[in-house]
């Protein structure tokens, strides 16, 4: 049963059968690591920019996309695949790039769809048009723009060191949906100077926005960054595992059940992980969140735009549960 509204929910009424995402790396690069804005990077972010690392090691996206794919058909076959542009800020590239990398993903065999993974910032007028008519143009069934936002505080934003404001994150989704595009913004809890309220605050503020996906997760800390040594100096301390359960408790009720929750937890590299331990334990983490919230009688969703009825997607079939940590 689903008390959310899971990816892998829509992914069946989309496509009637279960879809994987696969990460890819493109060779992108970030503004906030080129010394376009920064060098330093948000204080999360390691060397590879949250993604698999596979591109550094000079796989092409083909060969990345055949590894992961035969991958996954070893345990199931009946399936199909989107993938997944995850690495760094991959709209931080010419308009002619972009175009030229959307036809080379649809040519993957099997590819059905795209997530692009990209800071708010890096998209203009030309890149969104394209991302737009990107269905029409390639035959991708399915297109989704991934964008950090992160927090409404421009406080916290300075804080990590992202580069842009929470004016500029919303304008981003508002330009990206008025042209149809399928938008899931990124928020994270327990960022540094924030507690729940702030959390719920940017909840609220990303749940006003045009979004039609949502991925929440809690800060881990990966080892090398800046982040990892304020967590040495004692001035950082990531959320506690019960408490992250309750924020969610907290978060999803006030979430509008149309909007597809891709991801509640974060998922780390095992070998770059200082803390909190707790975070790489991710099916045990969501069997308990769903305990909790049947245990309030709550749902995404109950105290938005649902608080009588139950939304078409509540207790899915346990087969679509068991997927919910997929993408
Ligand atoms: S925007 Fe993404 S890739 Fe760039 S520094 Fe921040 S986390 Fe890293």
């Amino acid at each position: 049963m689903v008390r959310w509204h899971t990816l892998a929910v829509w992914f069946r009424h989309r496509f009637g059968i279960r879809v994987q995402k696969i990460p890819l790396d493109a060779g992108a690069s970030c503004p906030n690591r080129d010394g376009s804005l920064s060098r330093r990077g948000c204080i999360f972010c390691d060397v590879h920019g949250s993604g698999s690392g596979l591109g550094e090691q000079g796989l092409d996206l083909a060969a990345q996309w055949q590894r992961w794919h035969d991958k996954y058909c070893t345990t199931d076959p009946n399936r199909r695949f989107m993938a997944y542009l995850q690495s760094f800020s991959n709209t931080y590239v010419t308009a002619d790039r972009l175009q030229a990398l959307l036809h080379e993903i649809a040519a993957l065999p099997g590819c059905c769809g795209l997530a692009v993974g990209t800071r708010p910032d890096c998209l203009d007028a030309r890149k969104l048009d394209i991302l737009a008519s990107a269905r029409q143009n390639t035959g991708l069934e399915e297109i989704w723009l991934e964008l950090g936002l992160q927090s409404a505080h421009d406080a916290t934003l300075a804080r990590i060191n992202r580069g842009h404001n929470a004016t500029c994150a919303a304008q981003a989704v508002q330009e990206s949906a008025a042209r149809g595009i399928l938008v899931c913004g990124h928020l994270m809890a327990g960022l540094p100077g924030e507690n729940e309220n702030a959390f719920l605050e940017s909840v609220d503020w990303a749940a006003a926005l045009p979004l039609s996906g949502l991925k929440l997760h809690n800060v881990f800390i990966p080892r090398g960054t800046e982040l990892a040594a304020l967590y040495q100096s004692g001035a950082y301390a990531p959320l506690a595992r019960d408490e992250y359960v309750d924020m969610l408790c907290a978060a999803l009720p006030r979430i509008p059940s149309h909007i597809v929750m891709h991801r509640l937890q974060s998922d780390p590299p095992p070998g770059s992980l200082l803390a909190p331990h707790w975070a790489l334990l991710k099916r045990p983490l969501m069997t308990d969140l769903l305990r909790a919230m049947h245990a309030r009688n709550i749902w995404q969703g109950c105290r938005a735009d649902v608080p009588d009825a139950r939304p078409s997607w509540y207790d899915a079939p346990a087969t679509t549960g068991q997927h919910m940590l997929q993408g």
